[in-house]
């Protein structure tokens, strides 16, 4: 006998890892040269330099410390560095009593929904277009309500997010920058919502928290501002990983803040930490966690990626496609030419072996999603199927 629902979980199709599967078996047929899969979010510029000097490092240090147990929260002195961190790029007086470290930013999402649900009826809400994943994050804890996109400027559809906060809602899942549109959600978007879940919150006679996930806090191009939502609006809890920041998802680290300030701070710290106990998510290897704590402030080169958004979105524009104005982590968010994304996506893959995901996952049928963490030279032949596939549709 078997739980269905985790089995359910784990015999799902994906298209994304179905997508991905297609690339590798076209390539041994064609070369790997003629695939242009824009599937996968995989990091393709490596880690800072000082991430493997450490890493060798500590190595060569002492073994048993090395491969031994942290506390269940993460090393109390690389927690002090991230909130020192913090501390100087936002001014947010936090301290390392608030962090607590994780597997990656999965188990921080979780642990913190499961934290704050008072029960499998509390409602998470979740702005289309939003990362799949989602579903069963949050639907570990309660219950996924979806806010219908904003197609215009994918900022955050304020009416449709009006109608969804009901007495229910626990909180409102904020990524940006976003997977997939790759937007970054202005500081009056923010404001706006803090605003809104403030005068809810005091309505309800209880916190709406918004869950900050930010894995991709740093990859962020031309200046633009990433706002850190605390600063804006107090019942934030953020949930971030190095997994993208640094290049490292396979290494599995990241962490939960929960301000004190915020409504219950300790209480829910807490629970997170009850949460992340029952998961079996506490103390992540120390070895990470030690390289991470000497590497804040290190940032990969992200020229790369800035090269190929620049590259891809000129392209795509001149060709005729409309495309959210991308500004960080590396997707890239496109219209299907006559509304049909998962007709492009077949369509692209069979005739021109480009792989594109098609937004339906997103909860934003009529998309695609690129991920440009790919080589130069990958966009640079990518470009004549992206051209003949729309004009393909005139
Ligand atoms: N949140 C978003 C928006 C993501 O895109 C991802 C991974 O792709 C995650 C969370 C999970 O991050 P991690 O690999 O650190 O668990």
């Amino acid at each position: 006998m078997v739980n269905e629902k985790y089995y359910g979980y784990g015999t799902a199709p994906s298209v994304i890892r179905d997508l991905f599967a297609y690339g590798l078996e076209a390539a041994k047929k064609v070369g790997k040269e003629n695939v242009y899969d824009y599937s996968l979010g995989n990091p393709s510029i490596p880690a800072p330099a000082k991430v493997n000097e450490k890493i060798k490092e500590y190595a060569d240090g002492d073994s048993i410390a090395l491969h031994g147990y942290s506390v269940a929260a993460g090393h109390e002195d690389v927690r002090q560095k991230l909130a020192d961190n913090l501390n100087e790029r936002f001014d947010v007086n936090a301290k390392a009593s608030e962090l607590f470290m994780t597997c990656g930013c999965a188990p921080a999402l979780i642990s913190t929904a499961k934290g704050i649900a008072a029960d499998e009826n509390s409602e998470f809400i979740v702005i289309a277009p939003y990362f799949p994943e989602y579903n069963i994050f949050f639907g570990a804890a309660g219950k996924v309500k979806v806010v219908p996109p904003d197609t215009e400027h994918f900022q955050i559809n304020m009416p449709e997010l009006a109608k969804a906060v009901n007495e229910k809602t626990v909180a409102v899942v904020i990524n940006t920058p976003n997977n997939p549109s790759g937007v970054v959600y202005t500081r009056e978007t923010l404001q706006k919502i803090g605003d809104f879940l403030k005068k809810k919150g005091e309505e309800f006679g209880h916190p709406i928290y918004i869950l900050a996930d930010e894995p991709y806090r740093e990859l962020v191009y031309g200046g633009i501002e990433v706002p850190f939502i605390p600063t804006i609006y107090d019942n934030t809890i953020v949930c971030y990983s190095w997994s993208k920041s640094l290049s490292l998802p396979g290494e599995r680290i990241g962490y939960v803040y929960v301000p004190e300030k915020c409504a219950d701070g300790k209480k829910v710290y807490a629970a997170v930490a009850g949460a992340a106990r029952e998961l079996g998510q506490v103390c992540p290897p120390t070895l990470i966690q030690k390289v991470v704590g000497d590497c804040v402030g290190c940032m990969p080169d992200l020229e790369a990626y800035d090269v190929n958004r620049t590259l891809l979105y000129n392209s795509l524009i001149e060709y005729g496609y409309e495309v959210a104005k991308p500004d960080g982590a590396f997707y890239m968010f496109v219209k299907a030419p006559n509304g049909d994304a998962n007709a492009y996506s077949e369509k692209a893959k069979l005739e021109h072996n480009l792989l594109v995901v098609p937004g339906d996952g997103f909860g934003c049928p009529g998309y695609f999603r690129l991920s440009y963490c790919v080589s130069k030279k990958t966009i640079e032949d990518s470009l004549p199927a992206f051209k003949a596939m729309i004009e393909s549709y005139k």
